[in-house]
């Protein structure tokens, strides 16, 4: 597990064998968290369960996938998964979403640098993004958020973003029926 230290703010990256392991202490952590700090915490660990076999699969192909703690503190501080790591061109954390593209309307696994409650400690500004954003895989629109990493095609009803209330996610699905 690398170790990185970023604006005061511990990183941990998996190694792709490390993965599973990851997952589980961080899904572990945040339901500790939601039930313990944070009852009105609003986001959902399990999403990031979804991406295990995705994270291994990326791992492979030089990304790397980790965690980071809130206020440096390992025991006190809330967790966020997931850093992104991608070796040519450095750590960057990202949020995992699933977003559209404005073009042809497909859906897509992404990782988004610019959701701003990742960087609690320090003003993220968009234009020091080293990361070029990417467009659609299929047509090359443009996402309707920003990505500089897009995964695999979904299913739109699998569509949800994390931290969005659980109430969003019955409405969007029941309005794919
Ligand atoms: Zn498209």
């Amino acid at each position: 597990m690398d170790i990185i230290t970023d604006h005061g703010q511990k990183i941990y990256i998996a190694e792709p064998n490390e993965i599973d392991e990851t997952v589980e202490y961080v899904v572990a952590r945040q339901r500790e968290l939601e039930r313990i700090v944070h009852s009105n915490y609003n986001y959902s660990g399990s999403y990031f369960y979804e991406f295990g076999e995705e994270c291994k699969k990326y791992a492979n192909e030089g990304i790397h996938f980790g965690y980071y703690f809130w206020n440096n503190d390992e025991e006190k501080g809330p967790i966020i998964d997931i850093a992104m790591y991608k070796k040519d061109l450095g750590y960057q954390r990202v949020q995992f979403e699933n977003s559209k593209c404005l073009n042809c309307g497909s859906w897509w696994r992404i990782a988004n640098p610019s959701w701003l409650v990742m960087y609690p400690k320090y003003d993220f500004d968009i234009s020091e993004l080293e990361y070029p954003l990417l467009g659609c895989p299929k047509c090359g629109g443009k996402i309707d958020r920003n990505a500089i990493w897009i995964g695999e095609e979904l299913d739109r009803r699998l569509y949800r973003r994390p931290g969005d209330p659980k109430n969003n996610y019955a409405e969007i699905e029941k309005s794919d029926d």
